[in-house]
């Protein structure tokens, strides 16, 4: 029930409309008995400097921030985490009057999937990044930050690697990082000398999308992990197990960076199962995995 004491919270993106965060945050919100309402709005970037005051001098107590916003949201926010400032991005926004903080939990909730998926630790393991974007960035920092022994970066355009590269050898006990080459064609080999592969492009995204990566990628012992969710399996998760690999898909990381968000806007802990079945439920619908 709305009433005049509800504490309202949002996820602000550019567009938002295809966000899963409202009926996975108003699950965990209803599952605590918490007397709150999570929305979604449109805000271009240019908007960001003037809205976030303006919405916590309404009284919003938490926000998620999505695509574009995550790094100009650093220009606006004095108060910075640490999660967010090592990561130079924000998803997640504290309010608390007029304070506000920002967080990242995007390298955390995929460490926190490997842990539930795999039950994986990522120190001192290899690893081998196939795309290296926003999601692919957050990723390989957030293992680089955990430990990782070694990485292995693979992106289509070869410059993003190369700066990702240089932004991970310049972390405090950065890992061994190396550079596969452009070409999707060569990457077989890279993936196969790693005890951890990560699937962080587009492809898969649409249906009918052949795999990145054929099964002579994997072999059996490795530890797939795609961050595509749109569908229970995709052709590369296919490819991995049938080489004998662990394959998950990337509902888990979604799932972990809202339940992260969620326990630093209420302090407590976030009811992963039904935020889990909330989120299965507007991606797949009567097609439960
Ligand atoms: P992004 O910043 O636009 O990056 C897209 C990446 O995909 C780039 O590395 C791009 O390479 C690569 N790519 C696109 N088409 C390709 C192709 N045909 N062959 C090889 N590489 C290709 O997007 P993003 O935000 O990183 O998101 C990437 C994926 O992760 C999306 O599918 C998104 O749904 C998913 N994601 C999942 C989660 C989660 O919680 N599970 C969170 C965020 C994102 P170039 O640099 O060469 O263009």
């Amino acid at each position: 029930m709305i009433d005049a004491r509800t504490k309202l919270y949002a996820v602000l993106g550019h567009p938002v409309s295809h966000s899963l965060s409202p009926p996975m945050q108003n699950a965990a919100f209803a599952a605590l008995g918490i007397n709150a309402a999570y929305l979604a709005f449109d805000v271009a970037p240019d908007r960001l400097p003037a809205l976030l005051p303006a919405l916590a001098e309404l009284g919003f107590a938490g926000l998620n921030l999505t695509v574009p916003l995550k790094e100009p949201a650093l220009q606006c926010l004095s108060d910075l985490d640490e999660s967010a400032a090592r990561m130079r991005s924000v998803n997640t926004v504290r309010m608390d009057g007029h304070a506000m903080r920002g967080y990242s939990t995007d390298g955390a909730g995929f460490l926190a999937a490997l842990r539930a998926e795999f039950s994986l630790e990522v120190r001192g393991r290899s690893m081998c990044l196939l795309g290296c974007g926003g999601a692919g960035r957050a990723v390989a920092i957030a293992c680089a930050l955990a430990g990782a022994a070694e990485i292995r970066l693979a992106n289509r355009s070869a410059g993003r690697a190369e700066r990702l590269a240089a932004e991970i050898a310049g972390l405090p006990d950065a890992p061994r990082v190396s550079l596969a080459p452009a070409q999707p064609a060569a990457w077989r080999e890279a993936c196969r000398q790693a005890e951890i592969v990560v699937q962080a492009t587009s492809v898969g995204l649409r249906p009918g999308d052949p795999p990145l990566v054929g099964a002579d990628a994997f072999q059996a012992g490795q530890w797939f992990y795609d961050l595509i969710y749109h569908v229970p399996e995709t052709a590369t998760m296919r490819a991995a197990a049938t080489a004998g690999a662990r394959a998950a898909n990337g509902l888990g990381m979604l799932l972990y960076q809202g339940a992260l968000a969620l326990e630093i806007w209420t302090g407590r802990p976030a009811p992963v199962a039904p935020m889990r079945r909330a989120l299965q439920q507007a991606v797949y619908g009567d097609n439960l995995p």
